[in-house]
């Protein structure tokens, strides 16, 4: 029988979320060694990361991109940019170099030229690798994540829905509250992205999110995802290789262990005493 977590942990619950994490590393383990991820990152590590102010730009722009990238890198990605296509404008740091009186070269200034970027949507080729998301569907989510909706909006969450959000993200959370999903994803997918948004909510809010690392960020709200998950019993088969994608090991979720198990502890309480759990794990 599963122990359910409360918002004092008893000895047995902690024991309860350390099963799950230790199962979860296994998994994560796996994923990150599959021939599927290994081929995904490989391309995944051609895109550049994006300054903050530059994904800005490039979400007033084009609020629909989900992946940009310069002209010649899509071309190694064997893709061509279709023709007249408009091009996204971001700022590239230019610096400016020069000798020192030892002879060595060094930055003596920063400026920033005007570069373009464009998204996948104007290029054509070759299929970009994709990994395999598996799809939880079923009536019981239906119903579930309709009564969780109502939950998180009972807590003053604000959850919304749309056909795309920045990124091709599964979800978004803000940090103030605010809760946006994907509507076109199945209803099991969506009961898990709606907790892991709401962990962010709870452990990443918008002041101090700065203080934590998008590794750090992503670990803890996965994970406390994956162990709501498991009392509600909705399956989770698409978090390990999530994890993976963010570097996540056996290491880290060890030094995120602490944080992981009080979001579980503050979700449940959240959530638990709103349901009744085991007519949800029999449904
Ligand atoms: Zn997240």
């Amino acid at each position: 029988m599963t122990t359910t977590p409360r918002a004092n942990p008893t000895a047995d619950t902690l024991a309860t979320i350390d099963q799950w994490m230790q199962r979860l590393a296994d998994e994560t383990d796996q994923a990150a060694h599959s021939a599927d991820l290994t081929r995904y990152l490989q391309t995944v590590s051609r895109f550049y990361s994006y300054s903050a102010h530059n994904c800005m730009l490039i979400a007033v722009q084009r609020p629909t991109a989900r992946r940009v990238a310069g002209y010649r890198a899509w071309q190694a990605l064997g893709r061509q940019v279709t023709k007249g296509a408009k091009g996204i404008a971001i700022l590239c740091p230019a610096p400016i170099r020069a000798k020192t009186d030892a002879g060595d070269d060094a930055v003596i200034a920063l400026r920033f030229r005007t570069g373009y970027v464009f998204d996948v949507a104007d290029t054509d080729g070759a299929d970009l690798p994709a990994l395999t998301v598996h799809a939880v569907a079923g009536e019981r989510y239906e119903t579930l994540l309709h009564r969780l909706i109502e939950i998180a909006e009972c807590r003053g969450l604000r959850v919304s829905f749309k056909e795309r959000l920045l990124w091709d993200a599964n979800g978004v959370s803000y940090g103030d509250g605010r809760i946006e999903l994907k509507a076109t994803n199945p209803a099991g997918n969506l009961c898990k992205t709606l907790i892991h948004e709401w962990a962010h909510e709870r452990v990443h809010r918008a002041e101090d999110r700065h203080t934590f690392t998008t590794q750090q960020a992503e670990c803890q709200a996965e994970s406390i995802a994956y162990c709501v998950c498991q009392t509600l019993a909705i399956p989770t088969p698409n978090t390990p290789t999530y994890l993976a994608l963010y570097k996540v090991s056996r290491a880290t979720l060890a030094a995120n262990l602490d944080a992981i198990r009080a979001g579980v502890a503050a979700l449940m309480q959240e959530i638990a005493p709103a349901l009744d759990l085991d007519s949800v794990r029999a449904a």
